[in-house]
């Protein structure tokens, strides 16, 4: 018997063996609204919620900073081998994109973040870090795992539901301040791709629930490093020194009042000075002092200008006090990272896929925060839509927020960021296919 002929005689004793599994019209006009209680319940399932639970615990134990995920990407391409999904990798040193369908337009990305944090776990279970000073502490490990659990959703089933057009599994390195979505977007896997969908997991929405918002969602947000160089001495005879520890308390405080004074106050800035090191000992003046910090607004306009001003504010300040400053905009490869803006109609997209899959009470407005995401990016080249996923269960009492050394992912989320990755993706190729069925040459040559 050839594999041709026992296939599908395999996949129909699969469907007899899990009933009572919901079924799904092949008419695509009365499925779509099905599609995403159905791959809610598929990745409710044990089969695919215990692969995803797996797979993130494996990642959870060998967490990787971002552009050194080897370990974490030779996982995702593994599973991605065994699934039968055909993949690009390297892109950006670790990162994968995955093809599931035709290979045709239209194309629709559904993304994952891969990296890990600098920081030691807290949280005593089974599957702790194993790597000292590094730890799954945003969900990202989380994020994986929901993408393969789509991921498998996605490739066991767009046969039977008569999906048309191509999704791209983008998962990426370095979004904690690498900027590794941009160092994707610049390799050119965007090249044809219409929409993205990105997620993370919080620990403020309910489990159960989803929140987001149309148009801008987070920051633009940059990072910068001043050395302030003065002349070192005996603290008891300062006239003979140039205080750089002086000088830059003052430039910290002046640098403050641009928010607080040139700023419209309705227009929200931030500025945080998150390091200072400077001096050894009580009774010596140090020859310099190294501060480094954060800066985030809402539009790139009011971006610019901040930085802009504060060049001028560090130096001059600098020199009032007669010290040198210089100010490094981009330490350590830090890109300044977009504002993550919400596509209009994506929105719509979004709200109705979701309310299908969870209920209209279940979709709560995300108010934008000074956070930033490296999700922007991808939003900024073509639509794009970031949501959160909730994973509060109150009975439980409150989790730990991201980046807390006691962070905490209730696994009892995976399947909903699976399955609305998936119902986000499918849902978007339905209702888009027919507008491309006249324009197939811009399929991918890859494929
Ligand atoms: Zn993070
Ligand atoms: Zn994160």
């Amino acid at each position: 018997m050839s594999p041709f002929t026992w296939i599908p005689l395999l996949f129909n004793l699969f469907t007899l063996l899990s009933s009572p599994q919901p079924t799904l019209s092949v008419d695509p006009f009365v499925s779509k609204a099905q599609i995403p209680s159905y791959f809610l319940n598929l990745a409710k399932s044990p089969e695919v919620f215990e692969y995803m639970v797996r797979i993130r615990r494996a990642l959870h134990e060998i967490p990787e900073l971002g552009f050194e995920e080897f370990e974490t990407s030779k996982l995702i391409r593994n599973e991605l081998d065994q699934m039968g999904i055909p993949y690009k990798f390297p892109i950006a040193v670790t990162g994968v994109v995955g093809y599931i369908g035709s290979g045709n337009p239209p194309f629709v990305a559904i993304r994952a973040d891969m990296d890990a944090l600098a920081m030691q776990e807290a949280v005593e279970w089974e599957h702790k870090s194993r790597v000292p000073g590094k730890m799954h502490a945003c969900g990202h490990d989380a994020h994986v795992a929901m993408l393969l659990g789509a991921a498998k959703i996605l490739q066991e089933h767009h046969r039977d539901l008569d999906l048309e057009g191509t999704v791209v599994l983008v998962f990426q390195p370095a979004e904690e301040g690498g900027g590794g979505a941009k160092k994707m977007r610049d390799a050119g896997i965007l090249e044809n791709v219409d929409a993205i969908f990105g997620l993370h997991v919080s620990s403020r929405f309910p489990l159960g629930a989803v929140a987001a918002r149309s148009g801008p969602v987070l920051a633009a947000s940059g990072f910068f490093q001043v050395i302030v160089s003065g002349k070192g001495g005996h603290a008891a005879i300062p006239q003979h020194t140039i205080d750089p520890i002086l000088a830059s308390s003052n430039i910290i405080v002046s640098l403050q009042q641009l928010v607080s004074r040139e700023a419209d106050p309705l227009d929200s800035q931030v500025i945080t000075i998150g390091k200072f090191v400077g001096g050894h000992a009580f009774n010596v003046i140090p020859d310099y002092v190294t501060m480094g910090g954060t800066f985030r607004a809402f539009t790139m306009e009011s971006f610019m200008q901040l930085k802009h001003r504060i060049e001028q504010v560090v130096t001059l300040q600098a020199a009032v006090h007669q010290c040198n400053a210089s100010v490094d905009f981009s330490p350590d490869e830090k890109p300044f990272y977009p504002v993550t803006a919400n596509d209009k109609e994506l929105h719509r997209h979004f709200q109705k896929v979701a309310g299908d899959m969870l209920g209209s009470a279940n979709i709560k407005d995300f108010r934008p925060t000074m956070g930033a995401e490296d999700f922007s990016f991808f939003a900024e080249a073509i639509p794009g839509y970031f949501y959160y996923v909730g994973m509060l269960n109150e009975t439980e009492g409150a989790l730990a927020s991201g980046h807390s050394p006691f962070f905490k992912v209730n696994e009892a989320a995976l399947p909903y960021g699976a399955a609305l990755q998936a119902s986000l993706a499918a849902a978007y190729l339905l209702e888009h296919h027919s507008s491309v069925k006249t324009n197939k040459k811009s399929s991918h040559d890859e494929l």
